[in-house]
């Protein structure tokens, strides 16, 4: 049998060959800045918690070990600090790895979902990597539109991703906002409300989405340890619905923290 050139040899999936791949940190500063805090590749000016290097250092002696596939101690933890439910809570490699199965899991070929003009470039990434359509929704300011981000949705919109904060705009959306966003979407319309930066924000009008969570069946939110001093860790987690836990359990690996 004769073969074309493309078929010689194993080809990835249509799509795949028009993502961008990610470029770690990529900034600049304006020139005569003499001293630059990264923060969108996490350096922290002060270096993890002496407590995490030490916590560190404890557990290098067992690393034969697999870990907890289910992460239970660290779910506790998270949830006594939160005054959350412990099994509404994933665990992930960075926070990075629960958007990317959020995706996966809820994205088919043809389908849309909607992130904003200067949306964290991964949701693009891991859209594109379902086979889904990444729509884009022009900002004002610099800010989410949500009037815009609504118009937007249609009946194969699956997933709206809004980073809040938002990087690399820094800005954010007040929370009745995002509460208006979330009473305009279909039910069957995800809300991925990533919060990575959401111990940086000192704002009253200003909620990560617990509450949002904990009150709906279409709302997650995204957390991590990366902003605040442990990037290299890759540790993040996600506040969800118990269906929502249920499906990502079924897709994600079953020892995906270290
Ligand atoms: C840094 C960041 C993440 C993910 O970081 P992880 O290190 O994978 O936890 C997700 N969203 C936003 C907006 C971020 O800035």
């Amino acid at each position: 049998m004769s073969q074309t050139p493309d078929q010689a040899r194993p080809t990835p999936r249509a799509g795949i060959m028009d993502i961008d791949a990610y470029v770690p940190g990529k900034s600049t500063a304006p020139a005569g800045v003499a001293k630059v805090h990264k923060l969108s590749s996490n350096e922290n000016p002060l270096g993890p918690s002496p407590k995490a290097i030490e916590a560190a250092r404890e557990i290098a002696g067992k690393l034969d070990i697999y870990p907890d596939g289910t992460a239970r101690r660290l779910r506790e933890a998270i949830a006594e600090v939160h005054g959350l439910n412990p099994q509404n809570i994933i665990c992930s490699n960075g926070s990075d790895e629960i958007l990317g199965l959020l995706a996966q899991t809820y994205l088919a070929p043809g389908d849309e979902a909607v992130i904003t003009e200067h949306a964290f470039m991964v949701y693009k990434i891991y859209i594109q990597s379902a086979g889904a359509v990444p729509v884009t929704i022009k900002e004002r300011d610099e800010r989410a539109d949500i009037d815009a981000i609504l118009a937007a949705v249609t009946p194969r919109t699956k997933i709206v991703f809004l980073a809040n904060p938002n990087n690399p705009t820094g800005t954010y959306v007040p929370f009745q906002e995002v509460r208006r966003l979330h009473a305009g979407l279909p039910r069957h319309v995800l809300l991925v409300l990533d919060a990575a930066y959401a111990e940086y924000v000192r704002r009253n009008d200003y909620e990560a989405g617990i509450e949002l969570v904990g009150s709906t069946e279409n709302v997650v939110m995204t957390r991590t340890f990366s902003k605040i001093g442990l990037g290299g860790a890759r540790i993040g987690w996600m506040y969800a619905p118990m269906h929502i836990v249920d499906a990502i359990n079924r897709v994600r690996g079953p020892f995906n923290v270290n």
